[in-house]
């Protein structure tokens, strides 16, 4: 197990900070240790040495950026359990789910590494030749959440650094210990000031969206932030990708087999204690199996363990903070004065964990608090629709676009629905699937720009046309 001591990364050394805070292991609420907080004048220190190393790293071929980028994702696979013990410890998900994470951003190393973008010929006769380049921005700052610290992170440093960009990057004041580790072990790989990580408050965010010789800034986190994000990028038109919050609405067709699919949704509602972007949030389910499809989704919720993830055959952890514990709690609270009634679940366990069991309400108003917010945690509404033009409206009335899935044994049926509503990503008859090489990226306030996939790369770009006259 690595040791339990972090420092920031700048210019391929470790650096202490001043000031620290402690980082808690959400299941006990103890803490685990301390990690350094940033200065400004650190920030500006980190800034400094990826611009330094802006010419060298941008000028290298990309077989050997390719063969770097590669090789972070080995040396995350070289420690892979002791990150996933880290990741447990630090986040609170399971043993199984930290596994999936891990395993995911070992997985998106690799295969971002075998990206690249070709120069286009736009056109090539005996008068012009038009070629359209793709060309890195410079210093790309990127911000991640705390729901899942390393694969987020590993989903923008890969495609940042392959593109060409250095890099400075801020993990979640909750969850900054996986980030640390891995911005130590990079230092052991990159050449110095191309990856520099830094962990702070929520100021230190701030400073990076401000910051003048940052380019770029590739933010995951909530739609409230992401807007801060924007206002204060306009300082020098930093390019930007959010990545923000959403409220995914599932539609169950009335052909569906209740059985067979209740486990994969209560999955796709309820992976890491709901404390997923993606999850369903909103289950919108026909009235002709409505009854059915509830009754199978409590009884498979109620065989699932949640718990302290170190401990065998725990599924599910519990919230990562004090902070999201008490918004998921109130949202609770403000179904039970509204006399929901909870299928399962709704009681908080009196012991020590931020742990808010798996709840299940039927059939609440549309206008429900449970219903219309984010919850980003294990509170799931189930919705009942006769008709289908009605089941799109209200999916898509939502400020947020994120992602949605569609349920049904006649798949015209579902790709009709799923092409309708208004949202990044729609899986029909699955959920959370995603690739290295699929766009992913949210419409509405759910963001704007597209992670993964060549257009995730170009994204790490400018594009430039080179107009060349053959014939004087
Ligand atoms: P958050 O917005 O509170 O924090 C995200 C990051 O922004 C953290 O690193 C935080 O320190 C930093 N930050 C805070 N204030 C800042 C500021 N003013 N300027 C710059 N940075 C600042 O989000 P969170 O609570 O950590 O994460 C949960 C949210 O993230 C949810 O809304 C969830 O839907 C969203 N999310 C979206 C995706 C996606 O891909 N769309 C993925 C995961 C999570």
């Amino acid at each position: 197990m690595k040791p339990l001591e972090f420092a920031l990364s700048i210019n391929g050394r470790l650096v202490h900070a001043a000031q620290t805070d402690a980082a808690i292991n959400p299941a006990t609420e103890e803490e685990v240790c301390q990690f350094p907080l940033a200065s400004r004048a650190q920030l500006d220190e980190a800034v400094a040495a990826a611009k330094a190393a802006f010419p060298g790293w941008s000028s290298q071929s990309i077989a050997e950026r390719q063969r770097l980028v590669k090789g972070l994702g080995d040396v995350i696979e070289a420690n892979k359990e002791d990150f996933i013990d880290l990741l447990v410890t630090e986040q609170g998900k399971g043993r199984s789910a930290a596994e999936w994470e891990i395993g995911g951003a070992i997985y998106w190393c690799h295969e971002i590494a075998k990206q690249s973008l070709a120069d286009e010929i736009v056109q090539d006769n005996d008068e012009n030749q038009i070629v359209t380049r793709y060309t890195p921005i410079g210093v790309v700052g990127g911000i991640t959440p705390w729901n899942f610290p390393l694969l987020l992170a590993i989903w923008k440093v890969a495609p940042a650094l392959l593109a060409g960009n250095t890099m400075v990057l801020k993990p979640s004041p909750f969850t900054p210990l996986c980030t640390l580790w891995f911005g130590e072990l990079a230092n052991k790989i990159l050449p110095p000031g191309v990856l520099n990580v830094v962990s702070g408050g929520n100021e230190l965010g701030q400073w990076m969206t401000e910051h003048p010789d940052i380019g770029k800034i590739s933010f995951t986190g909530s739609t409230a932030t992401g807007r801060r994000v924007m206002q204060s990028a306009s300082v020098n038109l930093k390019r930007l990708t959010l990545e923000l919050g959403g409220n995914d609405a599932a539609i169950v067709l009335p052909d569906v087999d209740a059985k067979e699919i209740a486990k994969d949704l209560f999955w796709a509602s309820f992976a890491n204690s709901a404390q997923f972007c993606v999850a369903c949030k909103r289950l919108y389910i026909h009235e002709d199996v409505y009854d059915e499809v509830a009754r199978e989704l409590v009884a498979y919720a109620s065989t699932v363990k949640m718990g302290n993830g170190i401990e065998q055959g725990v599924e599910l952890g519990p919230l990562q903070n004090k902070m999201q514990y008490e918004k998921v709690k109130a949202l609770l609270e403000d179904s039970r004065q509204n006399h929901h009634k909870f299928l399962i679940g709704g009681e908080l366990p009196d012991s020590k964990g931020y742990f808010i069991p798996v709840t299940i309400i039927d059939n609440p108003p549309e206008n429900a608090r449970c219903v219309v917010e984010e919850a980003f945690g294990p509170v799931l509404p189930l919705l009942k629709f006769k008709d289908v033009d009605d089941v799109i409206r209200r999916a898509n009335n939502s400020e947020y676009g994120l992602a949605g899935s569609v349920w049904s044994n006649d798949l015209n049926a579902a790709q009709s629905v799923a092409r309708r509503l208004e949202t990044g990503t729609v899986w029909i008859n699955h959920a959370h699937q995603f690739s290295p090489s699929i766009a992913f990226g949210g419409h509405k306030t759910s963001g704007m720009g597209i992670e993964n996939s060549l257009h995730g790369l170009a994204e790490y770009t400018n594009m430039q046309s080179v107009l060349q006259k053959k014939r004087a």
